[in-house]
């Protein structure tokens, strides 16, 4: 398996260097929306410190992650009347992963409707608005 690079977008996004759209952070944690969303308010948990993914993952990163997880998967249910929450992640390039920061997908479900194709920019405004949903649930 490789090693980190400090240059994944994600990495990017952490430092500042490229712009997001924010849920929640804490200490250990940054959740923040995905901009080809496969439903409203699909949105992105990652740890703040380096992993490329599950595998080489501390179990403190992997705590902290399902921690924010639970805390905004529950948000999500309140803030878009969901009726459930898809939860996936991706290892290594042959297990789907594009982006090599360990990142948790939460994807906000209703009943019948199926998760849109993957790589289709979602509108930005839309986006924003469920970034603010998501956090005003949160309380
Ligand atoms: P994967 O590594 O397969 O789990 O996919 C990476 C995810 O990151 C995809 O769902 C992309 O839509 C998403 N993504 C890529 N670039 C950005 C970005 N700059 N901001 C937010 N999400 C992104």
């Amino acid at each position: 398996m490789s090693t980190y690079d400090n240059d994944n977008i994600f990495a990017k996004i952490l430092r500042g260097e490229i712009p997001s759209f924010k849920v929640y952070e804490n200490d250990d944690t940054y959740c923040f929306m995905d901009i080809m969303p496969r439903s409203d308010g699909h949105c992105l948990v990652i740890p703040k410190t380096p992993c490329r993914n599950m595998l080489d993952a501390t179990p403190a990163q992997l705590a902290a992650c399902m921690a924010t997880v639970n805390k905004v998967a529950n948000a999500c249910m309140t803030a878009f009347g969901a009726d459930g929450i898809t939860l996936q992640q991706f290892n290594e390039a042959a297990g789907g992963q594009e982006v090599f920061h360990l990142h948790f997908h939460i994807l906000p479900r209703h009943d019948g409707q199926r998760m849109r194709p993957a790589g289709t920019m979602g509108d930005m405004d839309a986006i924003k608005g469920h970034a603010e949903a998501i956090a005003k649930a949160m309380g």
